[in-house]
């Protein structure tokens, strides 16, 4: 619509046309425009609704983190990653495809991927530079805009849990440390050991980078760069549209890797990793966490749904491809109309999708490669 009366402006400018001849001009540019449109991640991933399509009555992204590299993951790891994905989103689209909620899809999404070693969140999360693990979610629904998050849990087994009690069953937005435990003792939610979260290949990450820190702040009065690389980041997340058009988006993690000082990233940051509105779009980001509060990405998406005119994946495809920097990350949505975007400027990102219509995929690298 945009492009027919701007050219409508210019031509009435011009003096008199035929109408059809201006007709046909308008749509030979329209299939111009779209085939040049540039695709900001990996464009089979991509989809938007076409106008001619069913609409779809549910949908479903997930990811497992965007901080994975072909050099740190194995080939013959890879099939373990893609089945535990598979297994979540199998959990989300039989709550979906049952008339379940998307809250709900969110949520038990979400707590496989926490129970999952594989993934940094829950029982796999990173190392923070004491040797411990402190974890972080936020879920958000998208009809009330009502949120819940947690930060800097040590003792909790299932932080989205929490989370959404939060949101359900407190005053408060956002609880962290201490008081956050408090809450939990209250809700009466699973509590585990220190050593429950203790993950060999983890531990192993952490002390090479805390060496590799150590020895670049000893040689040098800078402070050490922003982290980077595989190991370093990961988290989980999951965002779905239900039959009753409903929106919700949900996101955990166990940080980056030698964390300090009580450092929190955008995960439970509503706005910056996690955000749904049902006017627009829900979603889950993962990446450099300071990057992403910085840029308040997830609102961003949707804003420039709401007041810029973007469709999901122009909007998604923006602030990963324009906004943030290569290699910061990337991030799953939901349109309202079904619409799924996966984009990521790093080298791989855990995901998967699925709808009504029968799509159900899973892939770690650009391209479905
Ligand atoms: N964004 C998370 C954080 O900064 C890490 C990640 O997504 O991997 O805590």
């Amino acid at each position: 619509m945009k492009l027919f009366s701007s050219m409508k402006r210019i031509f009435s400018r011009l003096g008199p046309f035929p109408e059809h001849l201006f007709s046909i001009l308008v749509v030979g540019v329209g299939c111009l425009v779209a085939c040049e449109a540039p695709s900001g991640g990996p464009a089979e991933e991509a989809t938007e609704a076409s106008p001619a399509a069913p609409p779809v009555e549910w949908a479903l992204a997930i990811h497992g983190g965007a901080g994975v590299t072909r050099a740190g993951v194995a080939a013959e790891t890879e099939p373990a990653y893609e089945k535990s994905l598979q297994g979540a989103l199998e959990e989300g689209k039989k709550i979906l495809q049952g008339d379940g909620t998307s809250l709900d899809a969110v949520e038990a999404v979400v707590r496989l991927l926490e129970d999952d070693p594989l993934f940094n969140a829950g029982r796999g999360a990173v190392f923070t530079n004491a040797g411990t693990n402190e974890l972080d979610a936020a879920v958000m629904d998208g009809e009330s805009l009502s949120c819940g998050a947690v930060s800097g849990l040590k003792t909790v087994k299932n932080p989205i849990t929490l989370a959404r009690h939060v949101m359900e069953r407190s005053r408060h937005v956002f609880l962290v440390g201490d008081g956050a435990e408090r809450f939990a003792d209250e809700m009466a939610v699973d509590r585990v050991p220190a050593d429950y979260f203790f993950v060999q290949r983890r531990h192993d990450r952490w002390r090479q980078v805390l060496e590799a820190e150590e020895e670049k702040t000893a040689s040098s009065a800078a402070p050490p760069a922003l982290p980077t690389g595989q190991g370093r980041y990961g988290t989980v997340g999951a965002v779905a549209l239900d039959r009753h058009g409903n929106l919700a988006a949900a996101t955990s993690t166990g940080g980056m890797t030698n964390k300090r000082f009580g450092r929190v990233g955008d995960v439970p940051v509503i706005g910056a990793g996690t955000y749904a509105n049902n006017a627009t779009c829900a979603v889950s980001c993962t990446g450099i966490g300071e990057q992403f509060i910085r840029h308040t990405v997830a609102s961003d998406v949707s804003a420039r749904m709401e007041h810029g005119g973007r469709s999901l994946s122009e909007a998604a495809g923006e602030v990963i491809g324009e906004v943030l920097n290569p290699g910061d990350g990337g991030l799953i949505a939901v349109g309202k109309d079904g619409s799924i975007s996966i984009e990521f400027n790093t080298e791989g990102m855990f995901h998967g999708s699925a709808d009504s219509s029968g799509r159900f995929q899973v892939g770690i690298w650009a391209h479905g490669d």
